[in-house]
């Protein structure tokens, strides 16, 4: 029952119109979720604080690496991500900051408050230019709002289920009621096609603006497509980077193609 809703909610969130989503549903509960999605609304700030608050928890849930770690190679990672990242901090009107999870998954993401959260296992198998370049597809995915929007729909969407048939209720009702698992939800958000390929494309700009080698996309994307062979495309990179996205291997495809049309300029 709670999952029929759950996805009904979805569906309308993502439609402008309402009423075809709802076939299956009978009239009253119709009702009830056209009244409570459209009564919620959230605003930029309180996406971004709710954002901030989901960080938060994440940084406290994980083990991070700083310069002043017991381990040294936990304080190495610390130094390495501050001398990769550490020059673009105030970026594109941006206010971003940054750490290192040190865990076995091969991951980044960024959330919509413009942290940027690096895997030290990521950061393992990259090179510091590869690692810029997934750095800058992160950047993009706040600078053109993904995580902003995408953060949005799961309030609006939480904010329906659990507020259903009632006004009442805040982002920050939201976040205080089940803030690991709102966490874990933003950071889970999937992007769509077209917004991956926008942040790929976002990062090659930033790149060349700071002169890198755009190739660096590439050669990240092309070690994602190696080991989506080896391991498999589903579990192997954590979910933002490679799977339901563009496949590794036609982003490689795409910016050596950028690269060759640039050079010809
Ligand atoms: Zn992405």
């Amino acid at each position: 029952m709670k999952k029929i809703l759950f996805t009904a909610v979805v569906a309308f969130l993502g439609m402008t119109t309402a009423q075809a989503q709802f076939g299956k549903l009978s009239g009253k509960k119709i009702d009830a979720l056209t009244t409570a999605a459209s009564a919620f609304t959230v605003s930029d700030a309180e996406i971004k604080q709710s954002a901030k608050e989901a960080v938060k928890w994440m940084d406290e849930n994980n083990k991070i690496c700083s310069l002043d770690s017991k381990q040294k190679d936990m304080r190495e990672y610390a130094e390495r991500l501050e001398r990769i990242f550490g020059p673009y901090k105030k970026y594109d009107g941006l206010d971003l900051n940054y750490k290192v999870y040190y865990v076995t998954d091969i991951n980044a993401f960024a959330c919509a408050d413009g942290s940027i959260r690096v895997f030290s296992s990521l950061m393992d198998i990259m090179t510091d230019d590869e690692l810029l370049a997934i750095i800058g597809h992160e950047i993009g995915h706040v600078k053109l709002e993904h995580t902003l929007n995408a953060y949005k729909q799961i309030l609006l969407t939480e904010g329906a289920v659990k507020f259903v048939g009632s006004t009442q209720g805040t982002a920050a009702d939201i976040m205080n009621s089940n803030l690991g698992g709102m966490a874990e939800k933003f950071m889970g958000a999937s992007f769509s096609r077209k917004q991956e390929t926008d942040s790929d494309d976002y990062s090659y700009k930033f790149l060349v603006a700071n002169n890198k080698n755009p190739q660096a996309l590439a050669d990240g994307f092309q070690k994602f497509a190696d080991m989506e062979k080896e391991y498999g495309a589903d579990k192997s990179l954590g979910a933002k980077m490679s799977s339901s996205h563009p496949d590794s291997e036609k982003r490689v495809k795409r910016v050596e193609e950028r690269i060759k049309k640039e050079a010809k300029k």
